[in-house]
């Protein structure tokens, strides 16, 4: 096994994320989840998390994953492929306050049956807001992965917006925290999609499920 985030697979790795991606299909029922082989990897985090601005930033593309926030997409869970080789998965981003003991809101059952019996789904991408760390709804899809055995890195978004003496800590915390979660990957990943920061140690973890 490659070491995803060694320099010269970090250079294949921007080489593929070179190559096109596009919207494949938007889904809002269990039954119309494409029945494909390509691996999958998934985003999902707390609404306004910065996910769209991470997944344009990561494929170079400045509007693609504002599909998901196209009225009547919202909800869904989209899927785009990345050079016919991978599929980018954008899931809802969930509520800031109502929490049921289940569910978060606006993750509903077809996000649960997919997270929960997706053989080629590689790694749940968690996406955490520098600023606020880890709230108790992230928790609550944490102990969900790790319950479903779901394999998840936790990605930090807007670093910029914290001096580096913060950055630092707020790695060290997040990463802390997760020796208390089974399922997570033991690497947290600072990013900026505004400062294009982190992307490639990003695109190097993705990259490591095609190669
Ligand atoms: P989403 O709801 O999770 O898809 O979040 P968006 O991508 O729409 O971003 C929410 C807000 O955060 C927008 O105002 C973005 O401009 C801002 N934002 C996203 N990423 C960054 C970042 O890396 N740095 C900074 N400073 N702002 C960001």
């Amino acid at each position: 096994m490659m070491d995803p985030q060694a320099p010269e697979f970090i250079e294949k790795a921007e080489q593929f994320f070179c190559r096109s991606c596009d919207f494949f299909m938007g889904v809002a029922k269990t039954h119309q989840l494409p029945d494909t082989r390509l691996p999958e990897v998934v985003f999902a985090g707390r609404s306004n998390v910065g996910k769209s601005s991470l997944i344009n930033a990561l494929v170079n593309r400045k509007n693609l994953a504002r599909t998901s926030k196209t009225p009547g997409r919202t909800q869904e869970i989209n899927f785009f492929n990345l050079g016919n080789s991978l599929h980018i998965v954008d899931l809802p981003g969930y509520g800031y306050a109502q929490v049921s003991k289940s569910k978060t809101s606006n993750w509903n059952d077809t996000i649960l049956v997919y997270l929960k019996g997706r053989p080629q789904l590689k790694r749940v991408f968690l996406l955490i807001d520098s600023r606020h760390g880890i709230m108790g709804n992230d928790e609550k899809i944490m102990t969900l992965l790790d319950t479903a055995a779901v394999s998840y890195q936790i990605v930090l978004t807007k670093i910029d917006k914290l001096k580096k003496s913060e950055q630092d800590a707020v790695v060290h915390q997040t990463q802390h925290y997760l020796s208390k979660h089974p399922a997570a990957h033991p690497c947290v990943l600072p990013t900026s999609a505004e400062k294009k920061s982190g992307l490639s140690l990003l695109r190097g973890e993705i990259f490591s499920f095609v190669a």
